[in-house]
Parts: structure tokens; C-alpha cells; sequence
């Protein structure tokens, strides 16, 4: 009877601490949160939690108020130098080398630098010995990759007035005075599908040909196709085995990760880095998306192509770097639905080992010194 009144005794109060937690726990703040999703603040947590390295920015000035971001965050940037004759800031490679020298400096190890070399000098007689002169006074001074852009195979041409392409024999020569160096080749190799049309308002891109015509190249004839481009990109990964190469955007096939898949197979020295193409893996099918990045977590880098132009307001650049972080890491991190362009987009919740590597890992790996 004693031992029958004990059990009876031990099974009420089981039942109390039950009903008693849950209605505690649902009343708690924690249950509230978890109802309304992770906010930036938080997600901006955990992204800083993996000390993140962003391998792809676009940086012209500090600002107290950013070096404050970078540590907050425990950011770490590649901060990419780009030669583009459309942009009076970007025309002369010089003063962006010595304002990047300046701007590393002061970042207190925040900013690592990208340098690139000057394509429009192709058709000089010493551009092969010019460029490789200044690559190695860069990699001396510090950086740690080197950055070919779209303007080779989209708008420079030869003396014969025909478009250059990345494995012009002229080039081969700086490809091995960047693999000899043991620094790495971001390539940024054609565009998005949408920039050989037909006209998509739709695509994420599209914005950007809208404010930059000169890369649309729908009904104009006489450029090179999406294709060649990347056949050429490709030929150098195959003549340069031991060059790191990290294609730059998806690699440019930001609407068919099977493609990127395949060359990534086929080319052990290729990488990808995610920079302003979120949003294209955003819209494909989740579950494609994250057994992508599952298979291929050692070959995919987090980057952004976040900017702080010389005339931007401090303000408005902060709360739009960490907004994207902090979009970023939910959708990579956690299995909440967010909005995007009026779209339900779901959380990849991906294992916290494959974020190490995406959000920090496979940055150090593939651009050593970083
Ligand atoms: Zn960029």
C-alpha cells in the first residue's frame, strides 16, 4: 500500500513537471523567438561565431564605424582590385594599389588584398614582362591572389581587333609566375546567362544590365558566346594544374549546378565562390541546392561582392554588409522560410561542419596566406 501511494506520488508529479515545463516553455521568450525566426542579430551571431571570411569585396575607404563591423563580426575580407575603363576609380591600377596597401594597414588583419594587372596594356610589346614585374611586387607587398575579369573575352581586342580570350598565349606566362608563387587566380570569366538574352526582368541579374547596358549583350552580334568564353577559361585549368583557380560567381554557371559539378571533377585545381550569385541558388530547388553544396564542400567559398565605393554613406553601406550576412547565414544555416522578391526561399540548415568550410575553411585552403 506505502510502495503503491509512493509510485502514485512519483507519477503525479512526472505529470506536473511535464505540463508545467512545456506551458513554461511556450510562454518563455525563447518560445516566442523561435516562432517569429531568427533575427539579423542573432544570425549575425553565429556567422560571426565561425570568424567568416568573405573572399570577395570591393573596399575603396574605411571608416571607424566599418574597422568597428569587421571586428564585431570577426570578419575577415579579400578585398579584389578590378581594372574597368568604365569607372574613372578603377581606370589606373596605381592608386588603387596604394590605397588597398594603405586600407590593409589599417585593418589590423581584417583585409587581405587581391591584386590584379593591367589587360588593357595587352597589345604592349612588355606587357608579358611588365605585368609579372608588378604581380611579384604585390605578392612581396602582401597579396595573396590575383584577379582576371570579364572585360578579357567581353570587350578587349588584339591588334588583329579580335577579342581577347583568358588563354590568349600571351597570358600563359603570368599563369605560371602565379602558380610558381603559390598565389591564386580569381577568374571572373563571362556573365549570368541573361547577359546573351533573350530580356528576363525576372532574373536576379538583371538590375545590373539595366545600369550597365555595355554588358548586355543581346541583338550584338560579333561578341563572343557564353560558351566560348568558358571553353577558354576551362583550357587554362587544364594547361595550368598546379594554378588554384577560383571561378568567380558560380563560376558563371550560376543556373546549372550539375555543370559546375562537372568541372569540378574534371579539374582538381577549380573552386567556385558564391560572390553576388546567392540569389540564383536562393530560387533553385532546395534540396538540389544542399546535396550540391554537401558533395562539393570543399570547393565552394563564401563571398559576397559587397562594396564600400569612395562616395557611399557609412551608414547605408553597414546596414546593407550586414544585412546581406546576415540573409546569408540564415538561408545557408538555418531551416527558416525567408522572403525574397516575394518568394518563399527555405533554409538549407546545412551541417555546421560544411558551413566551417564554406564560411571560413575552404578560403584559407584555396588562397593560402589569407
Ligand atoms: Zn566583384
Amino acid at each position: 500500500m506505502k510502495s503503491r501511494n509512493r509510485l502514485l506520488c512519483l507519477i503525479l508529479s512526472t505529470l506536473l513537471l511535464l505540463f508545467g515545463s512545456s506551458f513554461l516553455f511556450h510562454s518563455s521568450a525563447d518560445g516566442l523567438q523561435a516562432q517569429q525566426g531568427t533575427n539579423d542579430e542573432q544570425a549575425l551571431k553565429g556567422f560571426a561565431a565561425i570568424q567568416p571570411i568573405d573572399v570577395h569585396v570591393h573596399v575603396f575607404k574605411t571608416d571607424p564605424a566599418f574597422q568597428a563591423m569587421l571586428d564585431r563580426l570577426h570578419l575577415k575580407l579579400m578585398n579584389i582590385l578590378v581594372m574597368d575603363d568604365t569607372l574613372s576609380y578603377r581606370k589606373q591600377l596605381a592608386p588603387q594599389i596604394k590605397d588597398t596597401l594603405a586600407l590593409v594597414r589599417s585593418s589590423q588583419g581584417h583585409i587581405a588584398w587581391c591584386t590584379t594587372f593591367d589587360p588593357y596594356k595587352f597589345n604592349d610589346a612588355s606587357f608579358d614582362s611588365d605585368s609579372i614585374r608588378q604581380l611579384n611586387r604585390d605578392f612581396s607587398d602582401g597579396a595573396v591572389a590575383v584577379k582576371i575579369w570579364k572585360n578579357i573575352g567581353m570587350e578587349i581586342k588584339n591588334r588583329d581587333g579580335k577579342f581577347i580570350m583568358a588563354d590568349d598565349p600571351k597570358f600563359e606566362p603570368i599563369y605560371k609566375d602565379i602558380a610558381k608563387q603559390g598565389k591564386t587566380l580569381m577568374a571572373h570569366q563571362a556573365e549570368p546567362d541573361v547577359a546573351w538574352g533573350p530580356p528576363d526582368p525576372s532574373d536576379p541579374s538583371w538590375s545590373y544590365y539595366q545600369e550597365n547596358p555595355q554588358w548586355f549583350l543581346y541583338n550584338k552580334p560579333g561578341f563572343p558566346s557564353k560558351q566560348e568564353i568558358l571553353q577558354a577559361r576551362d583550357h587554362v585549368l587544364a594547361e595550368n594544374p598546379n594554378l588554384r583557380m577560383v571561378g568567380v560567381h558560380l563560376g558563371s554557371m550560376e543556373r546549372d549546378l550539375d555543370n559546375i559539378g562537372r568541372r569540378l571533377d574534371r579539374y582538381p585545381n577549380f573552386a567556385v565562390d558564391m560572390a553576388a550569385r546567392m540569389e540564383y541558388l536562393m530560387i533553385a530547388p532546395p534540396e538540389k541546392v544542399r546535396a550540391f553544396l554537401i558533395k562539393y564542400q570543399d570547393r565552394v567559398l563564401y563571398g559576397t561582392d559587397l562594396d564600400f565605393l569612395p562616395d557611399a554613406q557609412v551608414e547605408e553601406t553597414l546596414k546593407e554588409w550586414q544585412s546581406t550576412y546576415a540573409r546569408d547565414w540564415k538561408f545557408l544555416a538555418t531551416n527558416e522560410t525567408l522572403e525574397y522578391e516575394g518568394k518563399k526561399i527555405h533554409g538549407l540548415n546545412l551541417p555546421k561542419p560544411v558551413l566551417q568550410k564554406i564560411f571560413r575553411d575552404n578560403a584559407v585552403h584555396w588562397i593560402p596566406g589569407l
